[in-house]
């Protein structure tokens, strides 16, 4: 039985890994400091004998003994990390340092979830991990991409100079059930405003695309990830299937059979114009990893979610 870290854990993307990590068997250490996470997301896992729940900052040290780190800590939507800049480039780069710092003297292997943000506004379509990426380093969202960046070039001298067992992922747009209602992401925004009846609020034209994966394959991409030897990546985990804003609008409104309008709001500084990962290199190096799950099936299983949560509020 491994006993595995996960930082961040009690957000969306790390509840669904506690929950996978658990099923097979191992013993998982649950860190969050709540700010975006909730004790929701986890309930249902507190009692189990092998899970255990931390609140603790990444940003100071922490000491247990582990065998493996996830290290998801870090705000994912724009409203949540522009809330306090400066505490998320503390969050990525000293939660790294502190992380790498509990791997070297552990010797537990530590994967970053890093994020298709070190791309920037791309100028290579699709990106590939072999892309130097065009980020503003200050503009309003550098505080998450610059410290992300910074926390990719920490875990790479970790591994260079002390031989850290180190993985890097760049996660692509995610989505499913357990993202934070108030997140403000677009897949959480569109849905709860379409079961709402309230106006669907597309920032610019709606012409920008992104790629939409969902949660059940980027956790098995990670676990994947997790398992790989000889390979430090960085690797792209996302579904390289690319849509415009608009169209995902359109698509939320037909599949929640919603009467809200689409209305146009200025689109935020810096908003990348397009999104799609190459993921040829995970599908090699994964053992033909690949999403499984396509925007609608995915759409259907997250209406359901905020339809319930809705219910419950
Ligand atoms: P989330 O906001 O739901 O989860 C982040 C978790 O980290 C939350 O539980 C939050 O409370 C916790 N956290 C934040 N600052 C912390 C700190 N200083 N100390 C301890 N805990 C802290 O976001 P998510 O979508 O689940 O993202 C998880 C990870 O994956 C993040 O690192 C994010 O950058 C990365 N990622 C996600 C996406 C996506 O589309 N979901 C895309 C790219 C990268
Ligand atoms: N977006 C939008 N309406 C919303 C929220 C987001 O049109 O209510 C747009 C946003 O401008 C961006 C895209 O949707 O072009 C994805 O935004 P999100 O915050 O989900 O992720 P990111 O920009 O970090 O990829």
């Amino acid at each position: 039985m491994k006993r595995i870290l996960i930082t961040g854990g009690a957000g969306f993307v790390g509840s669904h890994l506690c929950e996978r990590l658990l099923n097979e068997d191992n013993e998982v250490i649950c860190l969050d400091n709540y700010f975006t996470g909730e004790k929701r997301n986890i309930a249902h896992l507190i009692g189990n004998p092998y899970f255990e729940v931390v609140r603790h900052d990444v940003t100071m040290p922490y000491f247990a003994e582990v065998d493996e780190i996830y290290n998801l800590a870090c705000p994912a939507s724009p409203i949540h990390y522009q809330f306090n800049a400066i505490k998320t480039i503390k969050t990525s780069v000293m939660g790294a340092i502190n992380m790498l710092g509990l791997a070297k003297r552990t010797k537990a292997r530590i994967l970053q979830a890093s994020t298709s943000e070190v791309y920037g506004d791309p100028k290579i379509h699709p990106q590939k991990e072999t892309y130097w990426g065009h980020v503003n380093p200050i503009g309003i969202r550098s505080c998450y991409d610059e410290g992300k960046r910074c926390a990719e070039t920490l875990f790479t001298d970790y591994h260079r100079q002390n031989g850290v067992d180190i993985k890097i992922i760049r996660i692509f747009n995610t989505y499913g059930p357990r993202m934070h209602p108030n997140d403000g992401r677009v897949v959480s925004n569109f849905i709860i405003q379409a079961l709402k009846g309230e106006d669907i609020t597309v920032y610019g034209e709606g012409s920008q695309t992104r790629s939409f994966q969902y949660v059940d394959d980027l956790v098995e991409g990670m676990v994947r990830m997790m398992a790989t030897e000889n390979f430090t990546g960085p690797v792209n985990i996302g579904n390289p299937n690319e849509f415009t804003i608009m169209e995902l609008a359109e698509k939320v409104i037909k599949l929640t059979n919603s009467k809200s309008k689409i209305i146009h709001q200025p689109l935020p500084s810096d908003d990348p114009t397009q999104r799609q990962p190459d993921i040829s290199l995970a599908k090699e190096k994964l053992n033909g990893w690949q999403p499984k799950i396509q925007l609608e099936e995915g759409l259907i299983k997250t209406i359901q979610y905020f339809e319930n949560l809705l219910n419950e509020l």
